[in-house]
């Protein structure tokens, strides 16, 4: 079974057929946009002028353990450089029970503003301008940073207000709720394992519900300086 599976992702790699492919569940699943995807998102999570093309992006499908105790399935799109890693790391996730809210594309919210879930939404890419610094991209524009239950892990933008609105009482990173990313808890541990950085240790502003993966950058995004994160400088020392 093992082999069969390999084999499936190995030819998906290679052929990239216009499906997607099973990778390390069924459930699990991740390949190039389908065209309904492309429809959906046009005009809405990705625009002309955006950094990278929908050819560049993978629509991934994983299993998340709800805020109901229940298993769910979400849906993601994520550069397509990363999108093996990061069905890797949801899985992980699902296996300690990360409990998340909702996994919805953001496009869905520019219909359904007022959906309960938009501000604890977790997504990844988004094509929009960054909230520390307003006149360059999102890293979330490349597809290679992940938002985690934002409304339990605030972050402090431009201007000192506070992202999603209405959060401020979950700065106080003491508390504890579901959702919330604590320092050396398994999210924490996950991420920072498959080589994401975590938003809490940025330099400008604190973004605890964002992750961002450290990949090749001189051919994603130009000009980008990485923190090395304080835990792992710990460790090294
Ligand atoms: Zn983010």
């Amino acid at each position: 079974m093992k082999v069969i599976l390999v084999s499936l992702v190995f030819i998906c790699a290679v052929f990239s057929f216009g499906h997607l492919c099973a990778a390390n569940t069924q459930e699990d699943e991740y390949g190039p946009l389908p065209e309904s995807i492309r429809k959906k998102i046009t005009g809405k999570s990705w625009k002309e002028g955006c950094p990278v093309s929908m050819d560049q992006l993978s629509y991934l499908k994983v299993k998340y353990w709800g805020f109901d105790n229940k298993p769910h399935i979400g849906e993601l799109i994520v550069n397509k450089a990363i999108a093996e890693d990061t069905v890797k790391v949801f899985k992980e996730l699902f296996e300690v029970k990360y409990p998340i809210q909702s996994m919805k594309l953001p496009s869905y919210y520019v219909d359904h503003p007022d959906d309960p879930t938009r501000k604890n939404n977790t997504s990844a890419f988004y094509f929009r301008k960054d909230t520390q610094s307003p006149n360059k991209n999102s890293i979330h524009s490349y597809g290679i940073a992940i938002d985690l239950n934002p409304f339990y892990n605030p972050a402090i933008v431009a201007h000192g207000k506070v992202e999603p609105e209405g959060a401020e009482k979950y700065l106080n990173r003491k508390l504890k709720h579901k959702g919330m990313i604590h320092e050396g808890d398994d999210v924490f541990m996950i991420m920072t394992k498959h080589g994401w950085a975590w938003g809490q240790y940025f330099k400008q502003g604190v973004d605890p519900m964002h992750f961002e993966k450290i990949v090749n950058r001189q051919y994603i995004i130009k000009s980008l300086e990485y923190y090395p994160n304080k835990w792992a400088i710990d460790e090294a020392l």
